[in-house]
């Protein structure tokens, strides 16, 4: 395309903002720039074949059958017409050109945009061991992954799942509930090392124990063997476990590609400041995708979440739209195992020491990580209330006394109140 192709805003006097990545983060930027923004051109483009949705449901509800798939949209297919934002499905960007603001889709379309918003989101790592090509290893991503694995799940099956990560013990959950066999690998001593101390991943390993799976923490799988529908799996230490479903839950990775080769600032995220802005300033980025940067933290942070899908694409749409709030927000994660809600605020150093409150035998508790007189961290198990009083503690950034948190007579709620 040469240099004199005009912008679309000289064209039509409407700026035009084209999001890549229909998903959580695509979906909810566009309904914000919208609201914010009701002349802009805004155009959404996504690879999958379904309108903007949320993922926690995949690997809870629907795996359960508690759910369909379509109760996780975000808005039914027709609202984005109704709304004045173009959905262009089951097509993906192939490269941007930056230099005349030309995007080039999969299909072969050019489209020109003023502005940019990358919400490409991530992918499952794909497990790199011998006999994983051959064999019919499940991950759990999008709606046809969970619809495969949910048809698959029955009492009389046997599912080995590698990785005790969020996706792997939700997986292990919702099978054991249905009554399959389970197995679950992991090469950490405990579950969810990535995420919580060691000491809640030992509790959770129990929590999956007593509801009848199978443990295998510090192993990790050497081979897969396939032999017809069923699938051997063959440990480190000589162990073999036979199962009809392999499911691979070993951490995602973020969708970059585009934005590298587009000359993007991308170190295991699109680099963006507060504000979503990359190095390009007229794109910008969210959701899962981007490493941003948290002033409450003072960091870069890459966060896979539900909670940071949503509010960092509201807070970068209303950037674009010049309503200036910068995204800060204390990150937030929860998952739902069995009758258990975990949710996690903040990021811990490793090797803090915990200050509990509650007890973990009794099966409801909160393990907090202080740094310098603050909660640098805090996992809750079923205590959603009191979480959301730790959040405020934490957004407002106030000291806190050990002794005060660990008692259980405190009151949270009235701490958070400063
Ligand atoms: C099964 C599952 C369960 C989860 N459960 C929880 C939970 O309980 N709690 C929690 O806090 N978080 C949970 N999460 C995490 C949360 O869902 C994600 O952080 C969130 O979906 C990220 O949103 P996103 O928009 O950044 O990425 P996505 O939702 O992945 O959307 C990115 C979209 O961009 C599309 N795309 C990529 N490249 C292109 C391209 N070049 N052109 C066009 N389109 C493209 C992709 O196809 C995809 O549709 C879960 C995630 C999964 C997968």
């Amino acid at each position: 395309m040469s240099n004199a192709l005009q912008s679309p805003s000289l064209q039509t006097g409407r700026e035009r903002t084209i999001i890549v990545g229909a998903g959580h983060s695509g979906g909810r930027a566009a309904e914000a720039l919208r609201a914010a923004d009701p002349v802009r051109e805004i155009i959404l483009i996504g690879r999958e074949d379904y309108p903007p949705y949320e993922r926690p449901p995949l690997s809870k509800a629907v795996l359960a059958g508690a759910a369909t798939v379509q109760e996780s949209y975000i808005h039914p297919a027709a609202w984005y017409a109704e709304n004045g934002i173009a959905l262009k499905l089951s097509t993906g960007v192939a490269a941007i050109d930056r230099g005349t603001r030309l995007l080039v889709l999969e299909d072969g379309t050019q489209l020109d945009y003023d502005t940019l918003l990358l919400t490409t989101g991530a992918r499952p790592r794909g497990l790199q061991i011998v006999g994983a090509g051959e064999a019919d290893v499940l991950y759990l991503r999008d709606i046809p992954d969970a619809e495969r694995l949910a048809a698959r799940l029955a009492p009389d099956v046997a599912l080995a799942i590698i990785g005790a990560g969020f996706i792997g013990l939700e997986v292990a959950a919702a099978a054991r509930l249905l009554g399959s066999t389970v197995h679950v690998i992991e090469v950490a001593p405990q579950p969810l090392g990535r995420v919580v101390d060691p000491a809640i991943g030992r509790w959770v390993a129990e929590l999956h124990r007593r509801h009848g799976a199978f443990l295998h923490l510090g192993r990790s799988v050497r081979a897969i063997e396939s032999e017809g529908v069923a699938q051997r799996l063959i440990l480190d230490d000589g162990t073999r476990i036979v199962a009809d479903i392999v499911v691979a839950g070993i951490g995602a990775v973020p969708n970059t590609e585009l934005a590298m080769a587009a000359g993007l600032a991308v170190h295991d995220g699109i680099i963006t400041d507060a504000e979503g802005r990359t190095s390009d300033p007229a794109i910008r980025a969210a959701g899962d995708c981007t490493r941003h940067f948290n002033p409450l933290l003072g960091r870069y942070i890459r966060l896979e979440s539900w909670e940071n899908a949503q509010n960092q694409a509201i807070a970068v749409a209303h950037c674009m739209a010049n309503i200036k709030r910068p995204y800060a927000e204390i990150p937030w994660f929860w998952s739902d195992q069995y009758d258990m809600n975990l949710q996690v605020l903040g990021i811990a150093e490793p090797g803090t020491k915990l200050i509990w409150r509650g007890d973990p035998d009794e099966g409801s508790f909160i393990a907090f990580s202080l740094a310098a007189g603050h909660i640098a961290a805090a996992t809750g198990i079923n205590r959603a209330k009191e979480m959301a009083a730790v959040r405020r503690i934490m957004q407002r950034g106030l000291t806190v006394d050990p002794a005060v948190l660990a008692d259980p007579a405190s009151r949270l709620t009235a701490l958070a109140k400063g």
